[in-house]
């Protein structure tokens, strides 16, 4: 029996849509070309920390204060399905200020936070280290963000796979998507290599590799991969919450790992963890947790975020018929993943985006787009 819906891409995005779909009574094949979940979804850092480093007026602020909110039983739904937990934890995050002009910003953010109802705690530099510990004497002072929390994200993808083959979506892994099939104005399924898979419905959920897959449809929408990479460490050092300084974030997992990351690099898809970019993130993690020195270094790797020219999501329904897309969620689409999903279910079951995903659509970019939608 066909499908009602395809879901191509088995990273957080395209399992979170086949998760509320198969919830909603729909038969759901999900195609991943490699395995799930280990792209961008497995290299993150699992951070959900929409209030870090913003005033609130940012367009993504919204939508990831609300999908933050959706987290915990996010994971204890998925938890109770799957059995696997996905470790979320509500210790919040603390920013340090290691120099006057991110006391400067501190004061900012916490300022226009305050006014919109939400927890900043401005903090003196000793209320930092009391708050957490393991940050340095060196500190001028911190933002303490008591509702920024943490998920460990390859726990939630082994708990989503898990979860999406308790509720019998089909999974087809290993298998690459080389084109979206249409007739006329609609999508009917897609193609893998000459065999043809029909559906009622398509979503593209391809992340950074999206842009390809769109074009064989007309559409030249820009998803660009920004590669980061990370390292994780392990050693004596006890430590809770999420650490930030302006060049680094140290985020401390229960298995006494602690993941130093990111950068934000674009150099095409090269898969190279480089010196460099290893020397600086442990430079500046050392500058902000000392203790990190002694650690041992026990892994090192690189992702791809999908990032488009205004670095925010692109969801919705495409100009086809019965296609969808859900990509471009760049440095946060595990906290929007929750969103997104429910977001892209009542837009497949009902027709329709929730009002405040309005401005996410792929019309933004329409100037650029020379459409040919019959192709
Ligand atoms: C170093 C780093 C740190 C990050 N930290 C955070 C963080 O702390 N918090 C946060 O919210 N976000 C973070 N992110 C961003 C987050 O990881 C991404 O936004 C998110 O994982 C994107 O999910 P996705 O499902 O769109 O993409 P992906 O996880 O990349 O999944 C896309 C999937 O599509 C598959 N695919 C592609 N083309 C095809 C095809 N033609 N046919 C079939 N399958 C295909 C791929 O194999 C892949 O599995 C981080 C990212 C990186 C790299």
């Amino acid at each position: 029996m066909n499908p009602d819906t395809i879901i191509i891409g088995g990273g957080i995005i395209g399992c979170s849509i086949a998760l509320r779909l198969a919830q909603s009574g729909l038969k759901v094949t999900l195609i991943e070309r490699g395995a799930l979940g280990r792209e961008a979804s497995w290299a993150a850092a699992g951070m959900l920390t929409p209030q870090s480093e913003t005033t609130g007026k940012e367009p993504l602020f919204e939508i990831g204060i609300r999908s933050r909110a959706l987290y915990r039983d996010f994971t204890d739904e998925l938890r109770d399905i799957s059995g696997i937990d996905s470790e979320y934890r509500a210790e919040g995050t603390v920013c340090i200020a290691l120099r006057d002009d991110d006391l400067h910003e501190f004061a900012v953010c916490s300022r226009a936070q305050n006014a919109l109802g939400l927890r900043a705690e401005l903090v003196s530099a000793e209320e930092a280290r009391r708050i957490e510990p393991s940050a340095t004497p060196a500190a001028l002072g911190g933002l303490f963000l008591p509702d920024d929390h943490q998920v460990e994200n390859r726990k939630l993808m082994r708990s989503l796979a898990a979860a999406l083959a308790k509720l019998d979506v089909g999974i087809v892994d290993n298998r690459e998507v080389t084109q979206i099939a249409a007739e006329g104005n609609r999508a009917i399924g897609v193609s893998c290599s000459g065999e043809l898979f029909t559906a009622g419905s398509v979503i593209v959920a391809t992340g950074c590799w999206s842009s390809r897959l769109l074009s064989t449809v007309g559409m030249n929408l820009e998803v660009v991969p920004a590669r980061g990479q990370m390292l994780a460490v392990k050693g004596g050092l006890t430590m809770s919450r999420v650490l930030h300084s302006s060049k680094v974030y140290v985020v401390p997992r229960l298995d006494g790992r602690i993941l130093i990351g990111a950068t934000v690099e674009y150099a095409g898809y090269s898969r190279q963890v480089t010196a460099a970019a290893m020397n600086s993130l442990m430079t500046a993690a050392i500058e902000l947790a000392p203790a990190i020195a002694d650690c041992e270094v026990t892994e090192m790797w690189c992702g791809f975020r999908p990032d488009t020219p205004d670095h925010c999501p692109i969801m919705g329904p495409a100009p086809l018929e019965n296609l969808f897309i859900a990509t471009g969620h760049f440095r946060n689409g595990i906290l929007l993943a929750p969103i997104t999903a429910d977001a892209i279910k009542e837009a497949v079951i009902n027709g329709a985006m929730p009002a405040y995903m309005d401005r996410f659509n792929w019309q933004r970019f329409e100037s650029k787009q020379p459409m040919n939608k019959s192709s």
